[in-house]
């Protein structure tokens, strides 16, 4: 299947408050945003085959470049003419960089399998030990050759807890890397191996330090990116932090025309309202899979506040707006996860009870049941929030 080589693009349609609604044009179609972006990576989000993302209304979804590089291979990949043949998916695709996974994988291993130098991030392989190395260029070659609609500079993850000199030399290293993915992008034309426009997001690090923040934002939006996306340890991971980040950078990412990417943020429901109304157009999160796998399935609605339509709240009955299926209160539970819920789960009427049967036996259609639901949750949150910004 062959689609119209359109290059990308973002408009702003509406704002309210810093909160801002748009719309994305890739070559794979557009994305209205705010978006979540379910996290498929190994080229598949897990339990769920195509349809069932479709289903989701999912406009966009997520690969990881480390783990593509590793299984299949990029040799696999070429074959088919890209990531989208390959998985049988015609809509956008995002590709990470691979820098968190080859940092985070490696320091939790027991035996350091990563060690970070000047020019790239040598690492040894959670498969089979093998050494590899990436750098911003290799980075962006293997992105090419996925084939993604958005690829990401390369950069370091940055923890929180760093001492100020090694943060300096690490937000220093992340914008030289910034500037080496750019023209590794540019020597391609920014075109994919398969002839499609790629466009290229930087990445604001910084941890929590206001004035690296500041300095990474700066430098990361002086280059000609068509997106800026938030990293780092904190994003998405310290519930506090995330919003805080995004306060300190108001001035910038308000003026900022190009969409604005949280990384790894929207575990859960509440999440998305706090960098919405900040500001923040895209996000994306192994959360919702994840936590529907171990037996979490949100519930609940979006309100809007009382006396001020500027801002808005997430309502539910549950601790975190999650149900714990595995719950005995359950057993007996005639009443869909959701009864405002469209996904494939709950308007199919299957009951809490019967997923807690299914969660408790094992049963491999909870998985997928269960992700379908927690999937489209997310989408539709994100959906409702879009509308009451363009309200
Ligand atoms: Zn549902």
């Amino acid at each position: 299947m062959s689609t119209p080589d359109v290059p990308f693009s973002f408009e702003i349609t509406h704002t309210k408050g810093r909160a801002r609604a748009g719309v994305m044009q890739t070559p794979h179609g557009p994305v209205e945003t705010p978006i979540f972006m379910p996290v498929g990576t190994l080229a598949s989000v897990k339990s769920l085959d195509q349809q069932d993302i479709l289903s989701t209304q999912a406009e966009i979804i997520l690969a990881n470049t480390y783990h593509l590089y590793l299984r299949p291979g990029t040799e696999t990949l070429q074959q088919f003419g890209g990531v989208h043949e390959f998985m049988g998916w015609n809509r956008p695709i995002l590709t990470d960089s691979g820098g968190f996974q080859v940092l985070s994988l490696g320091t939790q291993a027991a035996s350091k399998l990563a060690r970070v130098g000047e020019e790239g991030v040598t690492f040894r392989s959670h498969i089979d030990g093998s050494k590899h190395h990436f750098s911003p260029t290799t980075s962006i070659e293997i992105q090419q050759a996925i084939g993604a609609d958005i690829i990401m500079a390369f950069d370091e993850a940055m923890s929180d807890g760093l001492a100020y000199k090694k943060a300096r030399a690490s937000i220093d290293r992340t914008t030289r890397w910034a500037a080496e993915s750019v023209d590794a992008w540019e020597a391609r034309n920014r075109l994919s191996a398969y002839g499609k426009y790629q466009a290229l997001f930087g990445i604001i690090q910084g941890g929590m330090d206001e004035s690296l923040r500041t300095a990474s934002a700066a430098a990361i939006a002086a280059l000609p990116f068509d997106g800026i996306a938030l990293g780092g340890e904190t994003i998405g991971y310290n519930q506090a932090g995330t919003p805080q980040v995004l306060d300190w950078l108001q001035p910038a990412l308000q003026a900022e025309e190009r969409p604005v990417y949280a990384m790894g943020l929207g575990r859960d429901p509440i999440d998305l309202l706090t960098v919405v109304t900040r500001g923040v157009d895209m996000f994306d999160c192994v959360g919702p899979t994840r936590l529907a796998r171990n037996g979490s399935l949100y519930s609940g609605e979006l309100q809007e506040k009382k006396g001020g339509k500027e801002d808005v709240a997430f309502i539910s009955e549950f601790p975190q707006g999650r149900i714990r299926i595995g719950s005995a209160t359950f057993t007996h539970d005639k009443r869909v996860l959701d009864e405002n819920c469209d996904c494939h789960t709950c308007s199919h009427g299957y009951s809490r009870a019967y997923l807690h049967h299914l969660y408790k036996t094992r049963e491999l259609s909870y998985y997928r049941l269960a992700s379908i639901h927690n999937v489209r949750f997310m989408v539709r949150l994100s959906k409702q929030l879009r509308e009451w910004i363009c309200r």
